[in-house]
């Protein structure tokens, strides 16, 4: 039986915003979508059951973090990363590149590829265009990203450039590699994934003439679907927005359109409100486990003294498992005790608050009240 192949079916659109649905062979996702973070192949402080009930359609996993812990190849022989986890719904990885590039000091860029030192031993690696593609091909992922150049920021023109440059021809290694058939390279090992599909990454920095070459670049070399990288790293919030805004809208409207790392609940709404189809970000998890937690009415921290007698939930307008139990007095005792149980109930309820905040998104395109939708909850939590 071959396998589900991936498809994109744009639903509906209000101004710039879309709704539609990703088909992959694990099954289907809804967009806009967020997807929580997974890095060694769970939700920190999560069970799989938790992550599924509140209602995530697909997760990242990190390639970097489990290639090296606990590699590719024993996942691979596993079966493929949905059966090694045991999560059978869509999963999304990353080349590896953004954790390479950012181990500074332990990493040197080459034109074949990032030499990096294991942050766990030292051990020395090459991460390739190609060996990003076989790493995900090992992993099985539903879909997989290409190995692009992480720019730091800031950066100058030339900088930028070059490194764009450098990232549309590693794209075109990687799509080469994509689309060469497996079964003629004995060294690439088991092979797990059927259907899967490859997104290509728009770089550019904070420069418009730079990111409108690179959507040019990376169309050229033909995706199933294109990320704006580089972004959400410093940076101004309008600019990021502007260039969000400006490389969207040179994107094919038919292909999912995934925004890299970001982010805030703001930036989820406003990137919606551009164009933007997919997120990805550590914010509502690793916040949690901090003691920052989103509400309908922005930010709290659950350490605040002030919540020591609070008997209301986290978020009154928030129906998670976390605020229809407990209290903001409780979950704060149980923080300051050192308890886990703060740290599975605070990010159960920050995940709940952003992938409904996804939920409420779709529901005002489909209606196309889109606008009026923004506009309130940026409202509400400008009062808080
Ligand atoms: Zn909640």
């Amino acid at each position: 039986m071959s396998p589900v192949s991936f498809a994109f079916s744009l639903r509906a659109t209000d101004g710039h915003a879309r709704l539609g649905q990703v088909q992959t062979a694990h099954g289907t996702f809804d967009t806009p979508a967020f997807m929580p973070v997974g890095t060694q192949g769970t939700v920190k402080a999560l069970l799989h059951r938790d992550v599924e009930s509140v209602g995530a359609g697909i997760i990242l996993g990190n390639t970097y973090h489990l290639m090296l812990r606990p590699g590719d190849a024993l996942i691979g022989r596993h079966g493929g990363l949905h059966r090694f986890i045991g999560w059978s719904h869509p999963i999304l990885t990353d080349s590896g590149g953004y954790q390479v590039f950012s181990l500074a000091s332990r990493r040197r860029i080459r034109e074949d590829g990032a030499e990096f030192q294991s942050h766990i031993d030292g051990s020395t690696h090459l991460l390739t265009p190609e060996r990003a593609v076989d790493i995900q091909a090992r992993l099985g992922s539903d879909i997989a990203m290409v190995l692009d150049e992480c720019l730091a920021y800031p950066a100058t023109h030339d900088a930028a450039a070059s490194s764009m440059q450098r990232s549309a021809r590693w794209a075109r290694r990687c799509r080469d590699r994509f689309l060469a058939d497996a079964t003629v390279d004995e060294n690439r090992g088991p092979v797990t994934n059927p259907g899967q599909a490859q997104f290509g990454i728009i770089q550019g920095g904070l420069f418009p003439d730079l990111r409108a070459e690179s959507v040019d670049r990376t169309r050229e070399v033909g995706f199933e679907g294109y990320a704006i990288g580089g972004l959400s790293v410093g940076e101004p919030i309008d600019e990021m927005y502007a260039t969000v805004e400006a490389t969207a809208g040179r994107l094919p409207p038919e292909q999912p359109r995934y925004l890299m790392g970001a982010g805030s609940p703001e930036d989820l709404v406003e990137c919606v409100a551009r164009g933007i189809d997919m997120f990805d970000c550590v914010m509502p998890t690793r916040n949690a486990r901090n003691g920052q937690l989103f509400t309908s009415e922005g930010r709290l921290n659950i350490r605040n003294a002030r919540y020591a007698e609070d008997e209301r939930p986290l978020d009154p307008r928030c129906d998670c498992y976390t605020c229809t139990r407990h209290s903001r007095a409780y979950l704060r005792h149980l923080y300051m005790a050192g308890e886990t149980s703060a740290l599975t109930l605070n990010t159960l309820h920050n995940l709940s608050f952003y992938l409904d905040t996804m939920r409420r998104i779709r529901d005002a395109i489909a209606l196309r009240t889109f606008e009026i939708f923004r506009q309130e909850f940026l409202r509400l939590r400008s009062v808080s």
